[in-house]
């Protein structure tokens, strides 16, 4: 979505000036010499398309779903969810990609052409080849679907081994809230058939997580920081719930394993060190233990 809050009025110094966010015009007049308030009237128009804006909630938005302005950061967050190094937005627009079936469909010689560099071209290419072979839990939160997020998408994972197994009432068992589920099954019977998202080289699948309960656990792990292991936090928490162990996201008491791989002494570290938690510096550690 494309946001940017315009409030309407902002009381100024009189010698400051006002940066604001370039991308719009922002018409400014004086409402008096003494009394330094400026009026700011929002744009009306998208800046991008050109779309006229509407306000939801106080921000302004562009709805056109076709904008480019809003398709170059959807497909900016895909990038960065599926951790395709060297997909940024300046090589996005370099690209020309304006949908995400854009990014999967350009060989290797077409990427180095248009970045102007063969070494460039080879590494992206690999990046986005590599990209392919994600699971459902890094995928999903990479589609910007409001609410689906790597939390949901990890409960949401309890229960399915499959994008097509989603139901409304999957959804709610999952314990997505009413909005979150709504949000998802919408999109799943819309923009993913629309926009032809089942096309992607994706499996859309995943190892359905089983619930560990409080008993046979091995461990509760708390992860601090970085991690070198896996891609994201959700994807090492796949695994640690494979084999066995809980995961949380923060220093609870029941917590007995800290996997602190970044080498950091965060917070987190300092607390676990006092309470005599053990401390991990590399996951595949903790599961042959
Ligand atoms: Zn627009």
């Amino acid at each position: 979505m494309f946001r940017n809050f315009i409030p309407y009025f902002i009381p100024l110094s009189e010698k400051k000036f006002l940066t604001f966010p370039l991308s719009f015009d922002i018409i400014i007049s004086y409402l008096g010499e003494r009394e330094t308030l400026r009026q700011i009237v929002p744009p009306t128009n998208c800046p991008a398309c050109n779309s006229v804006l509407e306000f939801v909630n106080d921000q302004l938005f562009c709805l056109n779903d076709s904008c480019s302005a809003k398709s170059a950061k959807r497909i900016e967050h895909f990038a960065k969810t599926l951790k395709i190094k060297g997909l940024g937005p300046a090589t996005i627009a370099r690209l020309d990609l304006f949908d995400l079936h854009d990014i999967y469909s350009l060989s290797q010689e077409e990427i180095s052409l248009c970045l102007d560099s063969e070494k460039l071209g080879t590494k992206l290419h690999n990046e986005i080849q590599k990209s392919k072979s994600v699971d459902l839990i890094t995928l999903l939160p990479a589609f910007s679907i409001p609410l689906i997020g790597s939390s949901a998408t990890n409960k949401l994972a309890q229960h399915i081994s499959s994008l097509y197994e989603i139901t409304p009432e999957i959804c709610i068992e999952a314990g997505l809230g009413p909005k979150a589920a709504s949000n998802l099954y919408d999109w799943l019977v819309g923009t993913f058939i629309d926009h032809g998202y089942n096309e992607l080289p994706f499996s859309f699948t995943c190892k359905t997580q089983a619930k560990v309960s409080l008993d046979d656990t091995k461990g509760t792990v708390c992860i601090s920081g970085k991690l070198k292991s896996y891609p994201t936090k959700a994807a090492a928490t796949q695994v640690l719930e494979k084999y066995g162990f809980i995961v949380k996201s923060s220093l609870t008491k029941d917590v007995t394993i800290l996997l602190n791989e970044s080498g950091i002494e965060s917070a987190k570290t300092k607390k676990a060190e006092q309470l005599g938690i053990k401390i991990f510096n590399n996951l595949k550690q903790i599961i042959e233990e």
